[in-house]
């Protein structure tokens, strides 16, 4: 069974439902725990106040339901240097952080546009060079070094990275690596060196509707199948 489900979007960003609404859904399929991780704040829909306001729904949605919601935020690397989307004084009171890469927010700048944006909109039909892979790892591993970053959100998607050099440094700095329910296959070719990295695990919806919260079935079955001991798998208890 599952105890949470720690990646979800509501109309804070760009999901359908509301705090509540997953939360009800969470608390439906057995789950203790629920995150409310809406994108961060270069995507320009959300903002600290907006976090702030989510916040305050997830507290009366913890007291509506009984089960614990969380406040969090799905950041974007938006820099070579593993700058992300949320501005260093607003980093302490965010209770939750996850990271990701998503080719439509905003890089930091131009330089970085081309560095790392521009091929994740080619990808299947450019590979990307060896050059800019080491360079996108440097990328995820620095986020998670200067800030203090939970979960790596799915992994090698859309962001082409060297997943068993990511997987070493989540190890090291007991960082979650999700295990992504709509994008597990980004983890194509990479199983044996997430077995062997020492990392462990979260498998998570990433739901943008709250029927999607909580089904985590598939991508845990997949993992197991691919070698992940699911004694590692941090949100899986038999
Ligand atoms: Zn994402
Ligand atoms: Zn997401």
């Amino acid at each position: 069974m599952f105890v949470g489900d720690y990646h979800t979007h509501t109309t804070f960003s760009d999901g359908k439902g509301s705090v509540l609404e997953n939360a009800l859904a969470a608390k439906e399929r057995g789950l203790a725990e629920i995150a409310v991780t809406d994108h961060g704040f270069r995507i320009l829909t959300m903002g600290f106040k907006k976090y702030l306001r989510a916040k305050k729904e997830c507290e009366e949605a913890e007291k509506r339901t009984g089960i614990r919601v969380i406040a969090g935020i799905e950041a974007d690397v938006v820099s070579p240097e593993g700058d992300v989307d949320i501005r260093p004084d607003h980093v302490a009171p965010i209770d939750f952080i996850i990271v990701g890469f998503h080719k439509f927010a905003f890089p930091k700048n131009l330089s970085t546009f081309f560095k790392m944006y521009f091929v994740t909109y080619f990808n299947g039909l450019i590979r990307t060079s060896k050059k800019a892979r080491a360079r996108n790892t440097r990328a995820i591993i620095a986020a998670i070094e200067r800030y203090p970053v939970k979960v790596v959100a799915h992994l090698n998607h859309s962001l082409r990275v060297n997943v068993g050099e990511v997987a070493a440094a989540c190890a090291k700095k007991g960082v979650l690596i999700e295990l992504n329910a709509k994008h597990i296959k980004a983890l194509k070719g990479h199983w044996h060196e997430l077995a062997e990295s020492g990392a462990n695990f979260v498998v998570n919806s990433d739901a943008h509707r709250p029927k999607d919260v909580g089904d985590l079935q598939a991508a845990f079955d997949f993992a197991v199948k691919n070698g992940i001991d699911p004694a590692r798998i941090v949100n899986y208890k038999e």
